[in-house]
């Protein structure tokens, strides 16, 4: 058991205190079936009203229960023979599980459940649920915390916020409510985050995750970084060629960056900007700057498809100035790999765009002074981290971050909290808004023939597909199943498909027929959804819509509105809709702000969906939660700033006791 949870970074009891609940289920009253609240668990007491095995898409047992203040459906895909027939008109049952509203009626799918008259699923007070492993049950996290409760009077964890704080709740008082909430602590209190115990344990994590941020940023500034002075000719001949002027939110960041670059320490900044702002020409104009001063840039992208676009730009803007582009991804091999890997040992290549295979350990550089992240969301601290490893002895890169996905402040703060911001907070000029429609899909074929006509038009068109299973395999099936369809409908249209596992010269060549307009019609899996840019394109179809999230359709959606016609995104969806997707669609349809849009997708989903996993471990805070804490992070950032200054000790201990959620940052 030791090795085993030593193996999660659990080795002492103070760690298995601080081992807290994900979330506490509520069997300590029955819910009446009129009363049940959308995704809020809930034991119901009830009567079997019928129960029957249905064969739609996937064999599935329906059972339908009443108490008499409503009709519950429980939803069976994994069940035997033997339980169908369990389920007797009249019998009585009890049950627990997550209710969701589907349609205007309750469903719970897989609910705990015991039939017959003495069933007893109640309990006293809230049960905690562990985050785990596979091997530990939560019977064993239940028996192993307690066990630590019993001690923690005899032996309580220090206060390492005595004397800076004035919490009413002492840490000792805090841990227990959380392991063990007494029969009067409430769940909707402790789901809002407003429990005194949390808001004590929330500001200590809070704090710690501050001091690790602080620590990591000051580690990067210790290093010193080539002073690049801006090339002001490079500047101008490549401004000079571009058949557009900068917006005045360019022109602001592109000052900012080059003062950061001019400094002997390197730039760590992070550049926000909504989808289409022309973040890319920022980044150019840096790496121009830098090249100028003689030394090197890498630009990483997360996919091999927005690398590729990433090297088609660049390669354009720079060629007539006469650098030339190299090009590095994990598909690069043989000799082709050797080469460019020589190139950047040696210094011949000035630029270099490529994937995640940029970071790897052959990969040497002569004089790296720059390197760019693009969409940086998608990457974890750590990777951008070990790139800035690649400078000259000890000198490292300046650092420029890009993001598309504007997320709100207070998630900033945690998760580029080591970057200072710029945000590019204008659109070129003569964008026009995507007018958004929802449709049900049952109208697929109506929407066909509007494609059809709008190509015929001359008017260019994205039909992204979405399988209804979360599944890569699934959506390139779906999108050459639409392909067929749309074939077969439309034979004087010309259709091309892309998707992820297309060989990279495939790829590249369907792109290059759709951007000069070979192609009408572009049916795609979501592998477009970041950086692809045809300006022409003006018509996007999503299918299943209801299944991504915001930030996911807010960046497809990016994908159109780039030219000077009107642009349209008809968003498809099959019924039923549950209530989060029914939100979300509703925000598409009434917002085109990536902020507003971003601060939506915070309330309906919470951060750890919204940054995704890799992002800083945010989701493994193990009490902090946002939006709902957001207050307590300025007065976090505050007390850090001093504890790091001036009680170095503390500090450690803090980082230490809370390190495990942070894995990413804590690794360097
Ligand atoms: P994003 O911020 O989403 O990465 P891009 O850098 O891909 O945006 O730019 C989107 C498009 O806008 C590109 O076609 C780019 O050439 C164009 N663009 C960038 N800046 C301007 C500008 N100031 N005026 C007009 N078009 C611009
Ligand atoms: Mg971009």
């Amino acid at each position: 058991m030791a090795s085993r949870l030593a193996d999660i970074g659990i080795r002492s009891l103070e760690d298995l205190l601080f081992h807290f609940p994900l979330r506490y289920q509520d069997r300590t009253k029955i819910t009446a079936i009129g009363g049940l609240r959308d995704q809020i668990d809930a034991v119901v007491e009830a009567e079997v009203r019928a129960a029957a095995v249905t064969m739609g898409r996937r064999r599935t047992l329906l059972v339908k229960v009443d108490d008499g203040t409503g009709l519950l459906t429980l939803r069976f895909f994994h069940f035997r023979q033997a339980q169908v027939s369990q389920f007797r008109q009249g019998s009585a049952i009890q049950l627990f599980g997550t209710p969701r509203r589907v349609g205007g009626q309750m469903e719970m799918v897989h609910p705990e459940y015991r039939l017959g008259e003495s069933a007893q699923l109640l309990e006293a007070a809230l049960t905690p649920v562990y985050p785990t492993v596979s091997g530990l049950g939560q019977s064993t996290w239940r028996k192993l915390c307690g066990q630590a409760l019993a001690l923690l009077s005899k032996n309580p964890p220090g206060d390492l916020l005595d004397g800076i704080t004035d919490d009413h709740v002492s840490l000792t008082e805090a841990i227990t409510f959380l392991h063990n909430p007494p029969p009067t602590a409430e769940l909707s209190q402790i789901q809002q985050g407003t429990h005194p115990a949390q808001i004590r344990l929330a500001r200590e994590e809070l704090i710690a995750h501050q001091l690790t941020v602080q620590g990591v940023r000051d580690s990067e500034r210790r290093h010193p970084a080539p002073a690049i002075a801006p090339a002001s000719s490079a500047a101008a001949a490549f401004l000079k060629a571009l058949p557009f002027a900068p917006t005045s939110a360019q022109q602001r960041v592109a000052i900012e960056l080059a003062e950061d670059m001019a400094q002997t320490q390197p730039m760590l900044r992070l550049v926000q900007g909504d989808v289409g702002s022309g973040k890319t020409l920022v980044a150019a104009r840096a790496a121009l700057d830098t090249i100028a001063a003689g030394y090197q840039v890498a630009f990483m992208a997360p996919t091999e498809l927005l690398a590729e676009q990433h090297y088609a730009t660049l390669d354009a803007w720079l060629t007539p100035l006469d650098q030339s582009v190299a090009w590095l991804s994990g598909r690069t091999k043989g000799q082709a790999r050797q080469h460019v890997l020589q190139q950047l040992a040696s210094g011949e290549a000035p630029l270099v765009v490529g994937t995640h295979a940029l970071f790897q350990d052959d990969v040497h550089f002569h004089r790296l002074g720059l390197i760019i992240v693009d969409e940086q969301h998608r990457f974890g601290v750590h990777q951008r981290l070990s790139l800035a490893d690649k400078g000259v002895g000890e000198e490292h890169p300046h650092q420029l971050a890009l993001t598309a996905t504007p997320i709100p402040r207070s998630l900033a703060m945690v998760a580029y909290g080591d970057l200072d911001c710029s945000i590019i907070d204008e659109l070129p000029p003569g964008r026009q808004p995507v007018t958004t429609t929802l449709m049900d899909h049952t109208r697929r074929d109506a929407v066909m023939r509007r494609v059809g006509g709008a190509c015929r038009e001359g008017r260019q068109a994205y039909w992204v597909c979405t399988a209804i299973e979360e599944s890569d395999t699934l959506d390139i099936e779906a999108a050459e199943a639409t392909l067929d369809q749309l074939q077969q409908a439309l034979p004087d249209v010309q259709i091309g498909l892309v998707h992820g596992k297309l060989k990279p010269a495939e790829k590249a060549a369907v792109m290059a027929a759709f951007k000069t307009g070979e192609l009408q019609l572009l049916v795609a899996t979501t592998v477009i959804e970041v950086g692809v840019d045809v300006p022409n394109a003006s018509l996007m179809i999503i299918d299943n819509a209801e299944r991504l999230g915001l930030a996911q359709l807010h960046q497809l959606r990016g994908r159109v509105g780039r030219g000077a016609v009107d642009s349209h995104c008809l968003l498809l969806y099959r019924q039923p809709l549950s209530d989060t997707a029914q939100q979300r669609l509703k925000v598409m349809q009434e917002s085109h702000d990536g902020f507003v849009i971003a601060e939506a997708d915070l309330a309906i989903r919470g951060p750890g969906e919204l940054l995704g996993t890799r992002q800083t471990g945010l989701a493994a805070f193990r009490i902090a939660l946002l939006p709902e804490h957001e207050p307590l992070l300025v007065e976090a950032q505050e007390i850090a700033g001093r504890l790091y200054e001036r009680d170095p000790g503390r500090a450690q201990a803090l980082m230490q006791r809370w390190a495990g959620a942070r894995a990413d940052f804590a690794r360097v």
